[in-house]
């Protein structure tokens, strides 16, 4: 261990009293303590290391750095913790807004069906498409028009071997993503 004002370094904890402090070393060897006028356990304990080593540099001048190092650790961790905080809060503020705008959708769409939908684009030739809406979705063309150029590129999943080949050029360079959509009980698309 490491003493807090003069930075002797010893393993026998016979020399040292333990300080408080939640950033920084933890210790102070008894003859520093002595100096300062603490001569027991307690009297050193209900001081923070903070405070022991300003009133060592009051004595000792040539310990300034060492006060300066340990006040720059200490800010460097409020200012972690604060960013901490910072994120939490965020994730929760994420949580909370997820838990609303999902809760809105609910309410907005909760005599709706909600329908999903793979989307597929071939980075070979541009082409996109879908596969599979639902057959109980009546007005097929207006939620094609709807949802962009959907067209005639909407494939029955059976006539193809592999979802992710582009029906157009035959080529499997694609990706694809999920997108949403609400009908109604007769099958018509909702805004
Ligand atoms: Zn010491
Ligand atoms: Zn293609």
């Amino acid at each position: 261990m490491e003493c807090l004002t003069c930075g002797k370094i010893t393993d026998n904890k016979k020399e040292f009293y333990e300080v408080t402090g939640r950033v920084g070393l933890k210790y102070i060897c008894k003859e520093c303590a002595a100096e300062l006028g603490y001569n027991n356990f307690f009297s050193v304990g209900i001081h923070t290391n903070t405070d022991l080593l300003k009133k060592y540099v009051k004595i000792h001048p040539e310990a300034q750095e060492r006060l300066d190092l340990h006040i720059q650790r200490k800010l460097e961790s409020n200012s972690r913790e604060i960013e901490q905080i910072k994120g939490y809060g965020e994730k929760i503020k994420g949580c909370i807004d997820k838990i609303k705008s999902d809760a809105e959708e609910k309410r907005k769409y909760k005599n709706y069906k909600k329908m999903k939908e793979t989307e597929f684009t071939c980075k070979a030739c541009g082409n996109i498409y879908y596969f599979g809406l639902m057959d109980d979705i009546k007005n097929f063309s207006l939620i094609a028009a709807d949802l962009g150029s959907l067209g005639n590129n909407i494939y029955a999943a059976n006539n193809v071997k592999y979802r992710n080949q582009c029906p157009k050029c035959g080529s499997t360079r694609t990706t694809n993503r999920e997108i949403y959509f609400y009908v109604d009980k007769k099958g018509n698309l909702v805004e």
